[in-house]
């Protein structure tokens, strides 16, 4: 049996325990990207966050269909690609390409379908035609459009009334200022396809709708997306799924938060201010950004800043070196026996420990809080780091560790997080920091062996210089009977 959870519904503005439409099953389709740029930090924060939800349900259970669609005929994609003198297809396929590279390198994990609109146009017709016969479109000059008008409940999930609204598709033709295109009639320079009413393109919402019931069903358990989707996507997504099928569209709508760049400014091309994940993550491990998005609720609005990847990664060398800290620990008697012998803070580390797995569950069953465990993990993290401080900890308090490795284990499982060897985690920083501090590892490591010969020529001062250069630049030097090893520190 799968763990059950409550999601908050934005269509009920409730938290609502989920039902799902098959005994185990949850189907979710997650609006995914308009390719026509790579993506950036702002698209991140939903691709993490359906991405770490998804990885959660499988974790408690749940046989997950999830889908996550490619927008790849598109205004701003024709733009763009006649701008470059390319086709628009070929120009979208170059950004579906670089978003699987960079989606991986973010540590996503493909969705089980990936829809795109140039190939999902049968499933566009049949949907258009079952709103045609129903009454709730029309045909106008080689366009096909929405009557928002025969929709009773049109604007139920972003509750507005329908004769405040516009849609973005002005046009002659249409009867009412909201209704909105399924079907464009070709214009010259965009590419089109034979349909039932001529030459053209769907519209932008048609997509989702026709894709969601072709890859799940009529009706879907959870809807996904960002909050600025809200309107006028995701309603009309609604009103066309509803009024051609007949049936409810998406049980549950599950809205993250938006990210808000510092001073109240929104990221955008314009402003100059858009940061790519690639470059990112030229400069941080990709679990630093999972963190950087974890750590909040996903329903909050995130702030975005210069320290947002310097104060993450700074996180994630904590939990790590706390989780290598209780690895490097040995011992093989009775845990008990050595809480007991140890005192407090074994007692306290093993008491988190054995606590944390119930406290990740409960916090992720409602409302899928991400926040809460994270926190969890810090204060377990200390009190590892507290125990460590013990002498008898190193020969004997691996037992009083394990469970608090095992909650490590489950965040790994549920979240994405962890997904390495600390020790691996910590070459990836090395890397990625001394890029940032115009040094190499190269450089480093010559600089060590000029410090061995000092130490064994017994020219202290120089060796002292040496350390003190690499200091300057952040580098750690760990002297151990072992040999010398060295980190780039994180402040
Ligand atoms: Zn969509």
């Amino acid at each position: 049996m799968p763990s059950a959870f409550s999601l908050y519904n934005t269509l009920t503005k409730n938290a609502e325990s989920f039902e799902p439409i098959e005994a185990g099953k949850v189907g979710i389709y997650v609006c995914g990207m308009t390719v026509y740029d790579h993506i950036h930090i702002g698209h991140a924060r939903a691709m993490i966050v359906f991405d770490s939800f998804v990885r959660y349900l499988r974790s408690a259970g749940w046989d997950v269909n999830f889908v996550r669609n490619f927008t790849d005929v598109d205004d701003k994609i024709i733009n763009r690609a006649n701008e470059a003198g390319e086709d628009p297809l070929a120009y979208a396929q170059k950004y579906i390409d670089a978003f699987h590279k960079d989606g991986d390198a973010l540590g996503l994990l493909r969705p089980d379908k990936e829809p795109r609109v140039s190939t999902s146009m049968e499933a566009i017709f049949t949907l258009i035609r079952s709103l045609l016969e129903r009454g709730h479109a029309y045909k106008s000059e080689g366009s096909v459009w929405f009557d928002v008008a025969s929709c009773g409940d049109y604007g139920k999930l972003s509750r507005q009334k329908v004769d405040e609204l516009r849609s973005a598709d002005e046009s002659a033709g249409k009867k009412n200022s909201a209704d909105f295109a399924l079907w464009k009639a070709v214009k010259p320079g965009e590419p089109s396809w034979e349909s039932p009413w001529g030459a053209g393109r769907p519209g932008w919402h048609i997509e989702c709708s026709a894709m969601a019931a072709e890859c799940i069903g009529e009706t879907i358990d959870i809807h996904g997306g960002g909050l600025d989707l809200v309107f006028p996507h995701h309603e009309n997504e609604i009103a066309q799924s509803e009024c051609g099928h007949g049936k409810p569209y998406a049980r549950y709508w599950m809205h993250n938060g938006l990210l808000n760049m510092a001073a109240g400014q929104k990221m955008g091309k314009s402003l100059g201010n858009v940061i790519n994940v690639r470059a990112a993550l030229e400069d941080y491990p990709a679990e630093v950004l999972r963190l950087y998005y974890l750590q909040n609720h996903y329903r909050s609005p995130l702030l975005w800043d210069d320290q947002a990847l310097p104060t993450a990664l700074a996180m994630m060398c904590r939990l790590y070196e706390a989780l290598e800290v209780a690895q490097s620990l040995a011992g093989n008697e009775p845990a008990a026996t050595v809480v007991s012998d140890l005192g407090d803070d074994a007692k306290a580390v093993w008491q988190l420990g054995n606590s944390f797995a119930d406290k990740l569950d409960q916090s992720l069953a409602q409302d899928f809080n991400t926040a809460q465990p994270i926190g969890h993990l810090f204060e377990l993290a200390r009190a590892i780091n507290r125990f460590s401080n013990h002498k008898k900890a190193k020969k004997r308090g691996g037992p009083v560790v394990q469970p608090a490795i095992q909650g490590f284990k489950k965040v790994a499982d549920a979240l994405g997080l962890f997904q390495q060897e600390p020790a691996q985690f910590f070459v990836q920083v090395r890397e990625k920091c001394i890029r940032k501090l115009g040094i190499t590892a190269t450089d480093v490591e010559n600089l060590l062996d000029e410090r061995k010969a000092a130490r064994a020529a017994k020219d202290w001062d120089r060796a002292d210089e040496i350390r003190a250069e690499l200091d300057a630049k952040s580098i750690q030097v760990m002297d151990s009977p072992d040999g010398v090893t060295w980190r780039v520190s994180i402040q």
